[in-house]
Order: C-alpha cells, then sequence, then structure tokens
C-alpha cells in the first residue's frame, strides 16, 4: 500500500511540472517551480482513510501547523450540484458571515511588511493564474475584488492588489512550490491560482472541487483562537485555490465553469463571507427532470449550479455590510 502512495505520488509531481512547463514556454526569466505536497500530509491521509474519511482541517492543524501560531479555521469547498452534494449544503446555506474577523491595525499580520494594515492585501502567483492554459485570470481577480469592494451597500476597506515577486518565495502555506519560505503568508490573501486536478484529489480528496478557501486564524498558546473583536476570531490568512481540470470558460454554459462567478464566489470567503441561499429542486413529474433553484440568487449561494453568479445579490452586498460596514473598528 505505502509503495503504491509513493508511486502515485511521483505520478502526481510529474504531471504538475508537465503543468507549469506548457505554462513557463510564454512566461520567461523565473525559477523552476514544481508542486510537492508535504511528506506529513500524504502520511496523514494514508493513516486515516485506513480508519475512514479524512477530516482536512484536523488533517492540516494537526501536521503543518500544529504548535503554530496560526491554525485553519474553516475550508471552503466549491462543488457544482449533484445528488450526493446536494444534502450538505442543508445546514448552511444561511451563514451571512464567518466566525472570524480581519482585525484593522492588527501588527501580527503584517506579512509584507508595509504596515498599512488597515486594508486588505492580496496577492496573485502569477506563474498558475492561468486556466486551462487559455485564460490569463489576473485581470478577473482584480474585477472581482474591485466588484466586493465598490458594488455593494458598504465601500470602507480597501482590498489592495501586490504584485508577486519571486523574492517573496512561496506563495502557499499548504503546497510546497520549491520556493522558500519564512514559514509566513506573504500577504493577508494568496490567490495561489489554478492547479491539477491531482492536487484536489491528493489533498482534499475529491477531484470535483472548483475551488477551495483555507481561513486562517490566530490562536493562543492554548491553541484557541484570539478574539480581540466583537467575539470573532481573529483572522490571520486566507489561502485560494481553484481546479483547473474543469473546462473554464468566460461566461457560463453548458459543460463549462464561469471563471467570473466562481472566483467572485471564492473571493468573497476571504473577505469574510459565508454560504447564503436555499437550494431547491424541482422535479418535472412527466420527463423525471430535475430543476434546480436558488432563493435569494446570490453568488454565495453554496453550490454551483451552471447559472453565472458574477455579480452581488441583494444578500452579498447585506452581508458584506454585516462583516464590513464597521470598519475600521476602533
Ligand atoms: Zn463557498
Amino acid at each position: 500500500m505505502k509503495k503504491l502512495f509513493f508511486a502515485l505520488c511521483a505520478t502526481l509531481m510529474i504531471v504538475s511540472c508537465q503543468d507549469f512547463n506548457e505554462v513557463s514556454q510564454t512566461q520567461k526569466n523565473k525559477p523552476k517551480i514544481s508542486i510537492t505536497i508535504p511528506d506529513a500530509l500524504i502520511n496523514y491521509q494514508t493513516a486515516a482513510r485506513q480508519t475512514g474519511t479524512v477530516d482536512i482541517k484536523t488533517m492540516l492543524n494537526s501536521t503543518l501547523f500544529a504548535g503554530s501560531n496560526i491554525q485553519v479555521k474553516d475550508v471552503h469547498t466549491f462543488k457544482t450540484i449533484d445528488a450526493a452534494t446536494t444534502v450538505e449544503t442543508v445546514d448552511q446555506q444561511f451563514q451571512s458571515t464567518l466566525t472570524s474577523r480581519w482585525v484593522p491595525g492588527d501588527i501580527n499580520r503584517n506579512w509584507n511588511g508595509d504596515g498599512d494594515l488597515d486594508d486588505i492585501d492580496w496577492v496573485s502567483f502569477y506563474p498558475f493564474a492561468v486556466a486551462n492554459e487559455l485564460y490569463d485570470a489576473e485581470p478577473i481577480y482584480r474585477s472581482m475584488y474591485a466588484k466586493w469592494q465598490n458594488d455593494g451597500y458598504c465601500n470602507t476597506v480597501t482590498v489592495d492588489e501586490m504584485t508577486y515577486d519571486f523574492a517573496m518565495g512561496n506563495p502557499s502555506l499548504i503546497l510546497d512550490f520549491g520556493l522558500p519560505s519564512t514559514g509566513n503568508p506573504i500577504a493577508d490573501i494568496s490567490v495561489v491560482g489554478f492547479l491539477p486536478a491531482s492536487i484536489f484529489e491528493a489533498v482534499l480528496g475529491a477531484e470535483n472541487i472548483l475551488g477551495v478557501a483555507f481561513s486562517f486564524v490566530f490562536v493562543d498558546d492554548n491553541g484557541d483562537p484570539i478574539k480581540s473583536t466583537r467575539g470573532k476570531e481573529d483572522k490571520a490568512y486566507t489561502e485560494v485555490w481553484f481546479n483547473d481540470g474543469f473546462t473554464w470558460a468566460d461566461g457560463a454554459g453548458s459543460g463549462v465553469i464561469d471563471l467570473k462567478s466562481v472566483i467572485l464566489h471564492e473571493f468573497g470567503h476571504t473577505l469574510n463571507l459565508g454560504h447564503f441561499g436555499i437550494l431547491q429542486a424541482f422535479t418535472d413529474t412527466e420527463t423525471g427532470a430535475t430543476d434546480y433553484v436558488y432563493q435569494p440568487v446570490n453568488t454565495m449561494n453554496a453550490l454551483y449550479i451552471g447559472e453565472s453568479r458574477d455579480f452581488l445579490g441583494p444578500n452579498d452586498k447585506g452581508n458584506y455590510c454585516e462583516a464590513w460596514g464597521g470598519w475600521p473598528w476602533n
């Protein structure tokens, strides 16, 4: 079993390197990059899968982040609809905002050293900001963060872009890109990019995930979340991945996934929003065909049902105000 697993890992790394090399032909002057999943995660998965399912949060916190001053609080995976996933959203369909908050002026998260802690900084790891080797995702990242910042009712916080430079090192706290790392984040939000489906399978145990946002909070010496604002946990860092195994497109359609809708949704998680909306299924009694409808329609609906969500819905805007209306808090 162990040998088989190592063989799988080796295959995974080769696939990853090939993916990168194809992209790199258009982008020169950068170090050679590979994606490696830390042994600690692989070993944990191997052991845990023998006894049952793997809880991703527990896996990360008991391996890579054991004893760290930050811990994973939420792992939000965004999936397309199917009969198996519909049920699991029922208990999380009305979480307006997450239990963690970015804290203004928090010197603990001066990750980029700019000292400007009343804004939120995001960075894109540009070698992987390409979907299907076809779509440059960075302009979309920019416009989707601008949408959250400007299109709602509360324009209180600045969401700033930092330009990635290889001197910043590893853009992920979970995956090893073969770049140096201080062990700290390189920004409040790291948009790692479009990664091979095999990475989603190896780390999250499933390939049918469009994107994932890992949200981290600061913890004290006992491992308990630090709460300095309104009883909310102090957010430390968020990391976002997208799954390059899907067929992406500029717009919703049959057999393709809309880039803007998924990016806007995942960025909502990085800005403290949870899932919102009730999923209803209507089955045609004659044809047996099922039609899915969300009420109300928001980009933070928990599942991607094939419709465009490249805009802020009424609850997206309202919930954003719940999270950011008082920014910066005193
Ligand atoms: Zn989500």
